[in-house]
């Protein structure tokens, strides 16, 4: 074979390898396609690989896995390229990346209730080919977040179909386990769909003046409203406005959970109450919050519910990200999202072991911020980093601390994986022995929350 011949630790001897291999569709070498350089959704991700990997199937990936092993060269995995956490997915010139855009394959079962796609497929081809079939899957809460980082960060364990059809420790793969990147490429999801594809939804703006009379609107909703699982809302917290996106999982009218929304005044309303399809909000967020090419960055911490530790954490934000948009420019959000404690009695109650994951509703925080400049990096970021600290110190004193960072709103010096036990994260470390006995997957990938 040519590979034998060349030189290990060569990454031009395996782009070249590769190219004899899988031919010039499947490797692209230089000059690379920019467009598919440059697709990271955040700019602190986007460098110039030494080739690309496009593979179409899992034998693609499987050669490309073996060409890399055998040559010992650094690569990365990109399947919708949104974590804007530098060096997952993507790679310098050091290395080589593995672009899943072609795996997009996608099939629903007849019966409407297993979908099965690659991590190439976007969402909004997913929930038109489900809602074919009266059903819709879990999905982000944008359509251009990509397919495999989605479901290994983080994904519902109880929409997991492999899981219980096949392999117990697959468990492992998933990111409430911090499976995340750890084990292998995934190149097919097989989910069980809901069996709904119909919803309400309600879309409000309000002026930022009003965020502490919005947050005590969550709080109460958390109390009072969010028991009934087929209510979420999304609170959007930004310095000149604030968005409030109120869903329930079926045929509605002013659903009586949201009371403590529906008596806020001052807002202007952006979509009115509407009974449509998830596939129909998808396509109105995608279009209406599409994100101009920045500098991204996003960053988590839990607590408990209280809306006191909310209005004193929100007034330290808002004062820091001022000052800090004056001098840079960034723009800064607050996202707030309740988690249910029944949620977090499910995961555990499957997971079998002791993850350190709320057993109690509570509440998650993302700040996301976006900038132009690479100077400002550390002044943009100290934001985030000293909202996320201030909030568990708070939690801290008050006793209202979660110990628990969801993998896929973790920033890049987050160790999501020891918020969730150190039994769990021993299993974690022995399935990867098992299944990956190089570590190829430890030593030779570039990026995501390793072991
Ligand atoms: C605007 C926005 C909205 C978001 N909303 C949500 C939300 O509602 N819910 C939520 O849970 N998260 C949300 N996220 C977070 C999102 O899930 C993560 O950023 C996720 O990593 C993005 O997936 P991706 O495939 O686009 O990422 P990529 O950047 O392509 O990949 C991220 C990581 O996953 C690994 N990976 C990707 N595909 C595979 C694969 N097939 N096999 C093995 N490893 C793989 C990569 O190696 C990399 O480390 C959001 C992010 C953004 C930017």
């Amino acid at each position: 074979m040519l590979f034998d011949l060349l030189t290990c630790g060569s990454v031009d001897g395996a782009c070249k390898a590769a190219q004899e291999a899988l031919g010039n569709f499947k490797v692209n070498t230089s000059p690379l396609n920019q467009t598919v350089v440059d697709k990271n959704w955040s700019e602190t991700c986007i460098l110039e690989p030494h080739c690309m990997f496009k593979p179409t199937n899992s034998k693609d990936v499987s050669a490309f896995i073996q060409i890399v092993t055998q040559f010992q060269v650094k690569f990365a995995v990109r399947s919708g390229g949104h974590s804007p956490n530098p060096g997952w997915s993507s790679i310098d010139g050091r290395g080589i990346l593995f672009d899943l855009a072609g795996l997009n394959h996608l099939t629903v079962s007849e019966d409407g209730s297993v979908a099965s796609f690659g991590p190439g497929a976007r969402w909004l081809d997913i929930l038109a080919a489900t809602s074919a079939h009266n059903a819709s899957v879990i999905c982000p809460r944008t359509p251009e977040v990509g397919v495999g980082g989605f479901f290994l960060g983080g994904y519902s364990r109880e929409r997991f179909h492999c899981e219980r059809q096949r392999e117990p420790e697959f468990r492992s793969l998933l990111g409430f386990e911090g499976g995340g990147a750890n084990f292998g490429i995934v190149t097919r999801f097989d989910v069980d769909t809901i069996p709904t594809n119909e919803m309400w939804y309600y879309l409000t703006t309000y002026p930022s003046s009003q965020a502490e009379d919005i947050l005590d609107a969550m709080v109460r909703w958390q109390r009072h409203g969010a028991h009934d699982l087929r209510a979420s809302v999304q609170l959007v917290i930004g310095l000149d406005s604030i968005v409030v996106l109120l869903c329930y999982s079926e045929v509605a009218s002013h659903p009586a959970s949201f009371e403590p929304f529906y008596e806020l005044r001052g807002g202007q309303v952006v979509l009115p109450p509407t009974n449509s399809t998830w596939h129909s909000l998808m396509t109105m967020i995608g279009t209406m919050f599409a994100s101009q090419p920045a500098r991204h960055d996003y960053r988590g911490v839990a607590s408990g519910i209280d809306a006191q530790l909310y209005k004193d954490v929100y007034r330290f934000w808002e004062r820091n990200a001022r000052s800090v948009r004056a001098a840079t420019g960034a723009n800064q959000t607050f996202v707030v999202q309740h988690v249910s404690r029944n949620m977090a009695i499910q995961l555990q109650k499957r997971g079998g072991s002791p993850l350190s994951i709320p057993v109690r509703d509570c509440q998650w925080w993302t700040t996301t911020v976006d900038w132009k400049n690479a100077g400002d990096d550390a002044v943009v970021r100290a934001v985030s980093i000293g909202t996320t600290a201030l909030m568990k110190s708070l939690s801290l004193e008050r006793n209202l601390d979660v110990p628990f960072l969801y993998m896929n709103d973790a920033s890049r010096d987050q160790d999501p994986i020891a918020t969730y036990g150190s039994k769990n994260e021993n299993k974690l470390k022995e399935v990867s022995l098992r299944y990956d006995g190089e570590q190829v997957f430890q030593k030779l990938q570039n990026n995501g929350f390793l072991l």
